[in-house]
């Protein structure tokens, strides 16, 4: 067989946005044998890997025209208008991917889910955000209910006499208003489910968040009660939204609870340890899922993973370890910007601890 007659039989599986996600999506492709093509900009990251095409992902016929060509699409971010997503080949599919665009949506249905959450309330006037305060207390954090990421869209309350000027922030949008968890830990859980209904899970995840941006995480979160209980919740909504690819939960750990904040219907910044620390990374799980082939396996090592935010540590500092794989998004240094990773697996729980506070204390 020719390469030409091989690429041709090679599913192809087209991306909406070419960002680091997409561009460790199109990495882990190549050892799967599927054709990965972008829709982005020229200059995304993404082209290190793969084709990136010019699309505007805000211009539902552009999105159509691209989609046409691929096999299937899928997404690396769930911030893509809704219209724009109807009537797609998509996965996973677009009522998973506007409830989780949406937090009102999301809280509701992990209510629904019988999965506990923050107290919250919706609020769509200064009359509601007062109403929220009384029913909900402070301190409380209000959040815009789409477009929120990295803590952006969010203003923390701490005084009655904020709301006015919270609301003003926040632009005067629909939000949704939590109350503040005094959580143990934050964690989350990744799972991948393929098309014949297979779940794979690996083990949660330890995270440690600064200024709302993920800095830390490490795995495992071990505690086998809320393994069992994550993954129980985690069963619950992949089959109530027919899933199919990766999904990641976040949670807060409280009293020995789980109370779900949020959902992100793609792979996850607290999955990327997954490349070096198991045996199919999560980007794998989500191609083999949505190409319709059998998960791979999740058994995994003790492993910590740092993001670099702002700008990438010199080479000189991190090379010295041979052992520390270093993630280069190749993407131009920008404060509060995530530009790459640094991932450290071990055979040992305790290595990992020191090797945590090796890399915070850059
Ligand atoms: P989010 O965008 O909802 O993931 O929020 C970003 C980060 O803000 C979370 O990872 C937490 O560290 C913090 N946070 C968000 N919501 C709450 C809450 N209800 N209580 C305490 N901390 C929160």
């Amino acid at each position: 067989m020719t390469q030409m007659d091989k690429k041709n039989l090679q599913q192809r599986i087209g991306i909406l946005g070419a960002g680091q996600l997409a561009l460790m999506l199109a990495q882990a492709s190549a050892a799967l044998d599927l054709e990965v093509v972008c829709a982005g900009q020229p200059g995304d990251c993404a082209a290190q890997a793969a084709e990136v095409r010019s699309v505007d992902l805000d211009d539902a016929e552009a999105v159509a025209a691209f989609a046409q060509e691929m096999d299937l699409v899928t997404v690396e971010s769930e911030n893509i208008h809704a219209d724009v997503l109807q009537g797609l080949n998509l996965y996973p599919n677009a009522g998973a991917i506007g409830i989780a665009q949406e937090r009102l949506l999301e809280k509701r249905f992990f209510r629904e889910c019988g999965i506990a959450t923050a107290p919250f309330a919706a609020v769509d006037s200064l009359d509601d955000l007062q109403q929220g305060i009384k029913e909900i207390g402070l301190p409380a954090i209000l959040k815009t209910r789409r477009l929120g990421y990295d803590g952006k869209g969010q203003v923390r309350l701490q005084e009655s006499e904020d709301a006015a000027s919270a609301w003003a922030l926040v632009g005067e949008v629909p939000c949704i208003l939590e109350g503040v968890v005094g959580f143990d830990a934050e964690v989350s859980l990744i799972a991948a489910r393929g098309r014949s209904g297979e779940i794979v899970f690996y083990p949660l995840v330890e995270n440690h968040h600064r200024e709302g941006i993920l800095r830390v995480s490490i795995a495992p979160f071990l505690h086998e009660g809320l393994q069992r209980k994550a993954e129980r919740h985690m069963t619950v909504l992949l089959e109530r939204l027919n899933y199919i690819g990766v999904l990641a939960i976040e949670f807060f750990v409280t009293d020995g609870c789980l109370l779900a904040n949020e959902m992100a219907p793609r792979v996850h910044n607290s999955g990327h340890w997954t490349i070096e620390g198991s045996a199919t990374s999560q980007f794998e799980n989500h191609l083999l899922a949505i190409s319709g082939r059998e998960l791979g396996r999740t058994e995994s090592r003790p492993t910590v993973m740092l993001n670099c935010i702002g700008s990438m540590p010199p080479e000189a500092e991190t090379s010295v370890f041979p052992c520390l794989f270093r993630h280069d998004y190749g993407k131009e240094a920008r404060p509060g910007r995530k530009v790459g990773h640094l991932t450290f697996a071990a055979a040992e729980q305790a290595a990992i601890m020191e090797w945590k506070q090796r890399l915070q204390a850059r």
